[in-house]
């Protein structure tokens, strides 16, 4: 007549409200009657109460948990049912309720941090919502809260993608569940504010400023004007090309004080750099821009014999179709004739300039022979000119496929065609070898021309052309920034910066160097690797400034390997004499390709 015990247990509830109370009954029934009892080790609740109750055979032992506390939420109570035959155990666990506290909410620490992390503690999980400036935040890849639940705890971030100084403020944590809801503040403090002057504010000064002294000098400033229009028509080049052939500074070892292509109208000729700076016009004030010592300082036109640049008669060349526009005038497509000796003709690239005045003339004369003497691989090639008449045309290799931000866009995962209504993929994805190639290629270009002591100052995907088989050249040096307008920052009047290319000390002294070109590599490095993405697209012009010139830097892009995010890195140091050299560069790019399977042989 030996059985093993029987267990069954009944309560009146486990789903119990903090403070509230709970009874358990387990009973137990066998030959012999068995032992029963209750586990109640590690239990938090107060006043744990059992008491025994004996039937004939049937052994019964009753728990009572008096004001049952947040601690026990998800206790396990065991009952135990043991005789000579053996032992039967049955689980039951406990469910506590109680409100939403709010344990944690840190503010983020300054520069270093994009998150808000939090710790939520309720019974039912409370749902979380944030607030700022009265307004819920809603998520989106900017901002976002990520969280991990656990028995009772939610443990998380409110994270910032790039946050700025627009996102410091009070932000406002309030967890709500079925039984209450509790609220807290913090401040986010994640950048300063930067330091840049109000271009606006700046030209409403001097404007305001000059039209005093205009006023209260106003017959002798009249006189003075006529002398001053007089003498910049007289001196100042304006570079209607937009190269950046000779840039910089005249003095010490930095470059340019003025930034771009557009506010090089300074007038240095090739070998006068005794004769000091010439002055730009920006908004109302005149910065002063010397134009490139480097480049003339060792040894380019001031010991070279003169270029002759190759004239391009007008009837040799046929214009078949336009390529694209540029700052300065079209691009066209055209068949040239009579360039090759072993050619008849050959298909060329068109750049024109119309209705030029002396000074574009001028320049335009002088960018040619500066392209004339920039001959490398990795250059685009530059044919000649053709000035008899109107337009005038610079004549340049024809690279079949374009730009390269418009290459890589189309190489990438969001290129889409529709063929009879379906999407597909037009061209087939870059693989890691292509990239590297394009990279290494890039990189072989710039070291030609820091060897030539030239800063490019906007090297980018977009100033790049790609040819057949795969080949990059460094194309542009300077005409495409209305295609591409949305990359460049103005300031004052006239200037264009493409700031999201550009190191803190470009941006902030708006110095040039061989250095600040590595950053824009390290830049165009990342373009590639997220086909052709725009840098920072996520933020606005000011909040890139103010990123870069607080140190932050870009994301690693998805697909990029450590080795070459580390490149990055390097080209990004924040000191230029840091930055990692262009050779160096160039080396371990090629030895990574090598190294690199190629997974996908796209374009013969
Ligand atoms: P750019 O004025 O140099 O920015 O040129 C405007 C557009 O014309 C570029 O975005 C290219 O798509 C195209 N283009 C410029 N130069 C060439 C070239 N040498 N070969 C083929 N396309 C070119």
């Amino acid at each position: 007549d030996l059985d093993l015990p029987d267990i069954s247990v009944a309560h009146s509830n486990l789903t119990v409200l903090e403070g509230g109370n709970v009874t358990l009954s387990c009973n137990g029934s066998g030959s012999p009657v068995p032992e029963v009892d209750w586990t109640v080790n590690g239990l938090h609740s107060i006043n744990t109460h059992q008491s025994n109750v004996y039937w004939p055979n049937i052994h019964s032992i009753n728990l009572t948990l008096v004001n049952v506390s947040r601690d026990d939420n998800g206790f396990v109570l065991t009952c135990i049912s043991e005789n000579v035959v053996g032992m039967t155990n049955v689980s039951l666990q406990l469910a506590v309720l109680f409100p939403p506290v709010i344990l944690r909410l840190d503010e983020p620490e300054r520069r270093h941090h994009t998150c808000i992390e939090f710790t939520v503690r309720g019974f039912p999980h409370p749902t979380l919502r944030w607030f700022r400036k009265g307004h819920e935040i809603l998520q989106s890849e900017y901002i976002r809260m990520e969280m991990e639940h656990y028995q009772d705890y939610l443990e998380g971030c409110l994270t910032f993608q790039n946050p700025t100084h627009y996102d410091n403020g009070n932000y406002t944590l309030v967890a709500s569940n079925s039984l209450g809801s509790v609220t807290k503040t913090i401040y986010g403090y994640f950048l300063e504010p930067p330091f840049i002057e109000d271009e606006g504010k700046l030209f409403n000064c001097l404007f305001t400023f000059v039209m005093s002294i205009a006023v209260g000098l106003a017959g002798f400033g009249f006189v003075f004007l006529i002398v001053i229009f007089v003498l910049i028509n007289k001196y100042s080049r304006r570079n209607k090309f937009g190269i950046k052939g000779p840039v910089a500074v005249i003095s010490g070892e930095e470059d340019s004080a003025s930034p771009l292509h557009h506010v090089n109208h300074g007038i240095v000729t090739p070998c006068s750099l005794e004769a000091g700076p010439d002055a730009v016009i920006i908004g109302m004030s005149r910065i002063p821009v010397i134009e490139n010592p480097q480049y003339f300082r060792h040894g380019h036109n001031c010991n070279k014999p003169t270029t002759y640049v190759q004239h391009i008669k007008r009837r040799d060349i046929v214009l078949k179709r336009e390529l694209g526009e540029g700052a300065f005038g079209k691009v066209f497509l055209a068949e040239c004739y009579n360039l090759s000796p072993t050619k008849d003709k050959m298909l060329v690239a068109v750049k024109t300039l119309k209705d030029p005045t002396l000074t574009a003339r001028k320049d335009f004369q002088r960018e040619a022979e500066l392209l004339t003497n920039l001959q490398h691989e990795h250059i685009v090639k530059f044919y000649g000119v053709c000035v008899d008449g109107d337009p005038l045309i610079m004549v340049f290799e024809y690279m079949k496929h374009g730009d390269l931000n418009k290459f890589l866009r189309a190489h990438g995962p969001d290129a889409m065609i529709l063929v009879d209504g379906q999407p597909m993929q037009p061209n087939g994805e870059l693989g890691l070898s292509q990239m590297f190639h394009i990279a290494t290629q890039i990189a072989a270009g710039m070291v030609y021309l820091s060897s030539q002591h030239f800063v490019h100052r906007d090297l980018a995907t977009r100033n790049c052309l790609v040819g057949n088989g795969l080949l990059v050249k460094i194309g542009d040096f300077g005409m495409s920034r209305d295609i591409y307008s949305s990359d460049y920052y103005r300031v004052g009047g006239y200037t264009m910066l493409p700031i999201r290319w550009m190191p803190p000390e470009s941006i902030m002294y708006r110095k040039f160097s061989t250095e600040s070109d590595v950053w824009s590599f390290g830049v165009i490095m990342w373009e590639i690797f997220t086909y052709g993405k725009q840098p920072w697209f996520q933020l606005s012009n000011n909040e890139v400034i103010e990123c870069i010139t607080q140190g932050r830097v870009l994301d690693r892009p998805r697909l990029c390997p450590k080795e070459v995010y580390d490149l990055m890195l390097g080209c990004w140091q924040r000191e230029p004499q840091q930055r990692l050299n262009i050779k160096d560069i160039q080396k371990v790019l090629y030895a990574l390709g090598k190294a690199t399977p190629v997974y996908l042989d796209i374009l013969g």
